[in-house]
């Protein structure tokens, strides 16, 4: 299978005639390639979305919409081969993508055609006259996304961009093309119109610098690791172009003496584990009061045991493996680095005895907040479990470490949760729950987990430049 660039919709590969092995992580082995595109693809893209704005960015906003809804209902049509080739590609279970991850990246796009026949701007009548406000698009913007959640957040960036009359260059993750390129081809096949969606696969310095770079581009959105972010930022700050950053996190769950954790117990452990623990929401730092740790900490690595790791095509299983030999080998150090450090390893620390990437979900103890395991992110089944003594030592510990993107807060005391809630250093919190989605909210981190806020109105005014009109009454 070879997967090529969407270039003012049709395929093509890339102008250097290069391609890259895509792998199936559960075997370790390549199942196919994709365009390794560079400067030269990118160039293509962007004179083909230049062309295609003039138009798109004239419909009227529920012709727009009505393109994203047909775009949405042709993924839902094939939702099954989505969820597999999402699968196949990242290693996530079947039913992880088949249940969650492409319904919610159909529901992106659902949510943003809504969004952009109910966009509306503000006016400010004052004495001296009337000022309303006119938001336009931007332009051509960069969507750069990772390959923990590829299609739904791909989706999470392109709907609002297209939304809002914006044409739109996406480089996906060059670990997990498939899904992306799938979504071009069902545009093409609906005759979405050309160079509205241009895709351009390729590794991110080779891809993703010259779209940063290009004065064509009047944004970028990008999701990855705070390293890149930083380089991104680094880029693009000469250029004054807006950016968009949501980056990593190493977020905290606070579990409190007073919740009711012994029935809310699943949640607590999916959100460590779920999609292998390669989410950037999952709490992979758990504290607990100091009274229930013993009995929490016991219930919590009983559960820990009892998850499934395997096939990710066994309807069965509840994980799968690690996305990449790189990935792969990047957690199995952060493991050995917390041992070295002196943390005790509760269960797991192991990779699987078989073919393909995979870790048994590991618990450890006895660190305390400022090492490196409980402030680097790790992204694999791994959680840190520690203890507090009050509310104060609790706030404390959560917010120990640069990161700042979410937060999970178990009690049954309602003071105390909004308390607590407020006194957060993150973006997100949940109370008695966890990845509570409401497409709506705002949605990201600060610190070190990023710039600026996407979903709802937040994203639709990230992509529209604001333009104030003031007459004299
Ligand atoms: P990554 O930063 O390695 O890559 C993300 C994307 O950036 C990929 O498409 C990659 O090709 C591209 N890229 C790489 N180098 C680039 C460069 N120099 N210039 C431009 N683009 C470049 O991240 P990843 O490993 O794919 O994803 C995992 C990371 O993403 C984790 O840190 C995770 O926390 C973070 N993440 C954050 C959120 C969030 O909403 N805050 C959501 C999901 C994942």
């Amino acid at each position: 299978m070879r997967l090529t660039h969407w270039i003012d919709g049709q395929a093509r590969e890339a102008a250097s005639g290069r391609w890259i092995d895509v792998f199936d992580p559960a075997t370790a082995q390549p199942y196919g390639q994709v365009a390794a595109g560079d400067a030269r693809d990118v160039d293509a893209a962007l004179a083909a979305a230049e062309r295609a704005f003039p138009a798109w960015s004239r419909l009227p906003n529920s012709e727009r919409a009505r393109w994203m809804e047909r775009l949405a209902d042709a993924v839902e049509a094939r939702l099954d081969d989505f969820a597999h080739a999402e699968s196949r590609d990242g290693g996530k279970p079947l039913r992880l993508a088949r249940e969650i991850e492409i319904p919610r990246a159909i529901s992106n796009l659902r949510f943003f055609a809504h969004a952009a026949t109910q966009f509306s701007s503000e006016s400010h009548h004052g004495q001296a006259g009337l000022n309303y406000t006119l938001r336009q698009p931007l332009g051509i913007v960069g969507t750069i996304s990772p390959w923990n959640l590829p299609l739904y957040l791909f989706t999470w960036k392109i709907a609002p961009a297209l939304a809002a009359g914006n044409t739109v260059v996406a480089k996906p993750s060059e670990v997990t093309p498939h899904t992306a390129t799938m979504l071009a081809q069902l545009a093409a096949e609906i005759g979405f119109p050309k160079g509205v969606l241009n895709i351009v696969h390729g590794l991110g310095p080779d891809v993703g610098e010259p779209l940063v770079l290009d004065p064509r581009t009047k944004a970028i959105s990008f999701t990855g690791s705070t390293a890149v972010g930083k380089r991104i930022a680094t880029l693009a700050a000469p250029l004054l172009k807006k950016v968009s950053l949501e980056l990593g996190g190493k977020n905290p769950t606070l579990v409190f003496a007073d919740s009711d954790w012994e029935s809310q117990l699943d949640v607590i452990v999916r959100s460590a584990f779920q999609n292998s623990g390669q989410i950037c929401l999952c709490g992979s730092r758990i504290l607990v009061e100091r009274r229930i740790y013993a009995e929490f900490r016991d219930a919590f690595v009983e559960r820990a045991l009892a998850l499934r790791v395997g096939d990710p095509m066994d309807p069965d299983v509840d994980l799968g493996p690690l996305v990449s030999q790189a990935h792969f080998d990047k957690v199995m150090a952060a493991i050995g680095r917390a041992k070295v450090e002196g943390g005790q390893l509760r269960c797991g620390g192991n990779a699987l005895k078989r073919p393909g990437w995979f870790i048994a979900p590991t618990v450890i103890d006895g660190l305390g907040p400022d090492c490196a395991t409980n402030t680097d992110e790790i992204f694999g089944p791994v959680a840190t479990l520690q203890h507090f003594e009050n509310d104060d030592e609790a706030v404390d510990r959560a917010n120990c470490g640069d990161y700042g993107l979410s937060a999970s807060v178990w009690t049954r005391d309602l003071n105390r949760a909004h308390r607590v809630a407020a006194r957060l250093r993150v973006g997100m919190v949940w109370i008695n729950t966890w990845l509570m989605r409401d497409l709506r909210t705002p949605f990201g981190g600060m610190g070190q987990s990023g710039l600026g806020r996407e979903g709802g109105l937040e994203a639709m005014r990230f992509f529209t430049d604001p333009r104030n009109v003031g007459i004299a009454l």
